[in-house]
Formats: C-alpha cells, sequence, structure tokens
C-alpha cells in the first residue's frame, strides 16, 4: 500500500471525477524544499519567512532575503512559491525586536501589525521578495489580517517597496500575485471583502480555531477544546470556500488540519480548492483525493454541517473515512 502511495505521488491529485486539487508545502527553510519536491508538492503554498528572523543576533538584510527567496524560487521554477511575509510575535517570538510584555500577546504587537510598525524591516523584506521574483513565479501573502484597513495598509507596503525599486532602477518582478491569509472570525466572516481586492486567500486554521474558539493553540490545559470539526470552524470555512468563489479567487488551507487526512473530504465537500501542508503528509492526501469523487466529499460536508457538536462531527467524519480507506 505505502510502494502503491509512493509511486503515485508524482501525478497530480486529481479526483475520480476529474477536480484537480492543487496540493502544496509548507516549508520554513530551504532545506526542506527538495523533500517536498520529491513527496509531489505542486509549489510551495505557505513559505514561513519569520523564520529568517529566528536563532540570529542582526535583523535580517534586503538582500539575505532576496538571496533566500531567489534561491528557493530557482529550485521550485515552474512552481509558484507563496511567501508570507514575516509574521513574528506571539508564538513566533523573536529577540531582535523590542516586544513589550503584553497580556494577551496572540492578540497584541504581532504579525503584520508588527510589519507595520516596523516599516523599514518590513520594506526590506518586500524589496528583496521582489526582487527575487524575476528568478521564479513568486506570490506574497500577508498573514493576519483583521480587515479591509489593515489589509489596504499591507498593500501599500508593498506598491512602496515596489517604487524604491523602480525609482533605484532595480529589476523586480512587476506582475505577481498577492494574498491574505484568513485567520481570524472577522476575516472570515468578511472574507467577500478581501476576495475583491487580492488574488488568492490561505485559510490558516491554526490561528483561525484559536481566535473563534478562544482557546491558545499552544496550551496544553485547554488544548482538549481546540476542536477543528467545530460547527463555527466548518461554518467559517464555507464562508470563505464559498466568498472564494463568487469571486473566481482560489481559496487555499494551509493549517495542519490540511495535513490531516481524516479531514480532506471535509474541506474540500466545504469547497476548498487547494491544500497546502507539512511535506511529509503530501503522499497521504494525495492518495485519499486520488481514490475519491467529489459527490462524496460534498454529502460528507453536508451531513457535518447539520450536526450540533464537533465530537459528533468527528465520529461521523472517522465512520466515513474508515470505511473508504
Ligand atoms: C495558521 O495559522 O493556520 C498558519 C498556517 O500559520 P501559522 O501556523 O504559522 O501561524
Ligand atoms: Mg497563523
Amino acid at each position: 500500500f505505502e510502494q502503491k502511495i509512493r509511486k503515485e505521488h508524482a501525478f497530480p491529485a486529481v479526483s475520480l471525477d476529474g477536480l484537480h486539487v492543487r496540493v502544496r508545502a509548507n516549508i520554513a527553510i530551504s532545506e526542506e524544499l527538495d523533500l517536498a519536491l520529491r513527496h509531489g508538492a505542486e509549489g510551495v503554498g505557505l513559505y514561513r519567512s519569520e523564520y529568517m528572523f529566528m536563532n540570529r543576533d542582526t535583523l535580517p538584510s534586503e538582500e539575505e532575503h532576496y538571496r533566500m527567496a531567489k534561491h528557493v524560487l530557482r529550485r521550485c521554477a515552474p512552481y509558484t512559491v507563496v511567501f508570507r511575509t514575516f509574521d513574528l510575535g506571539a508564538d513566533k517570538p523573536t529577540k531582535l525586536l523590542e516586544l513589550e510584555d503584553e497580556r494577551n500577546p496572540a492578540m497584541g504587537m504581532r504579525s503584520l501589525r508588527l510589519a507595520l510598525r516596523e516599516r523599514d524591516m518590513f520594506l526590506a523584506q518586500l524589496r528583496g521578495f521582489l526582487r527575487a521574483g524575476v528568478h521564479g513565479p513568486l506570490a506574497i501573502m500577508l498573514p493576519l489580517v483583521g480587515g479591509v484597513d489593515e489589509l489596504g495598509a499591507g498593500l501599500d507596503a508593498i506598491e512602496e517597496a515596489r517604487d524604491q525599486l523602480a525609482t533605484a532602477g532595480v529589476a523586480h518582478a512587476d506582475d505577481i500575485d498577492i494574498g491574505v491569509m484568513i485567520e481570524t472570525p472577522a476575516a472570515a466572516l468578511t472574507a467577500e471583502h478581501f476576495a475583491r481586492r487580492v488574488d488568492f486567500l490561505s485559510i490558516g486554521t491554526n490561528d483561525l480555531i484559536q481566535y473563534t474558539l478562544a482557546i491558545d493553540r499552544e496550551n496544553e490545559a485547554v488544548s482538549y477544546l481546540y476542536q477543528p470539526m467545530h460547527p463555527a470552524i466548518l461554518r467559517l470555512i464555507k464562508e470563505v470556500a464559498e466568498a472564494g468563489a463568487r469571486h473566481h479567487v482560489p481559496v487555499s488551507l494551509c493549517g495542519e488540519m490540511a495535513a490531516d487526512p481524516r479531514y480532506t473530504w471535509v474541506l474540500l465537500g466545504l469547497g476548498v480548492a487547494e491544500l497546502s501542508m507539512h511535506p511529509s503528509a503530501i503522499p497521504v492526501i494525495k492518495h485519499i483525493i486520488r481514490s475519491s469523487k467529489t459527490d462524496d466529499m460534498k454529502d460528507l460536508a453536508e451531513r457535518v454541517l447539520k450536526v450540533d457538536s464537533a465530537s459528533e462531527a468527528d465520529e461521523l467524519v472517522l465512520a466515513t473515512m474508515r470505511t473508504r480507506f
């Protein structure tokens, strides 16, 4: 069985009735790229660029961002690499910035908010990425965006970085896709507003679950309440998928849920179009997609939306997937 999966994973994940689901990799350092490609990733759906700021004593320069991104883009071409701008603070601490002691770091100065505050650092990273974009298909993704005002500020920064390069006569990519992560209930409920302004949406369920259910993603004492199949999460995912479809904007999902074979049918059945995950999970998820029909996925998603609790939803999903795999 495992050998079969291994042979299969070089092929695209096309369901029995012909739906192609792009399966991509989440990576944090460029060394993971080979593994991702060997496991059949059709590109990188989430490059966690904040790792460039960890385990070191000085801030990375524009040149370092450029060299890293160029290396990854060249290695990955013709597939696209989605670079997430640095998502620091809260569960991703750094010693390089003076982060205040906050009572609620997850709701504090983190992620895009922090990038907008540390504007020079943000612009340096953006210039590095844009320059690297001449070496392969580049996309830029903004994390933890709360509303379109914040999105506007992020888009302005990208524009400013581009102007700086143009003024200096430095070669850079002009035509790139820009996307946002949907990681808060506010963003999920207003996904339509984002879909009108960007090229793609990517649901970050690790944070979306944390913020929707008010469960710290790292607190073991409450981890039993961290429930991906909670009815609220399912409805939010559906909402985002439908908003994307209405506006012809692809919706991907890049949280840990994407790597869990129990959830593949439900996510695709809810309308998620693409999945991005840890490289090691890719072969199994591709196998599931290749052995499934979209009607079965939709049917399961519909049934799961009708139950009242995460535990019932989990039972239903497990029972269904167990009879098939
Ligand atoms: C997420 O929040 O689901 C996500 C993919 O980003 P991270 O886990 O890096 O916060
Ligand atoms: Mg996140």
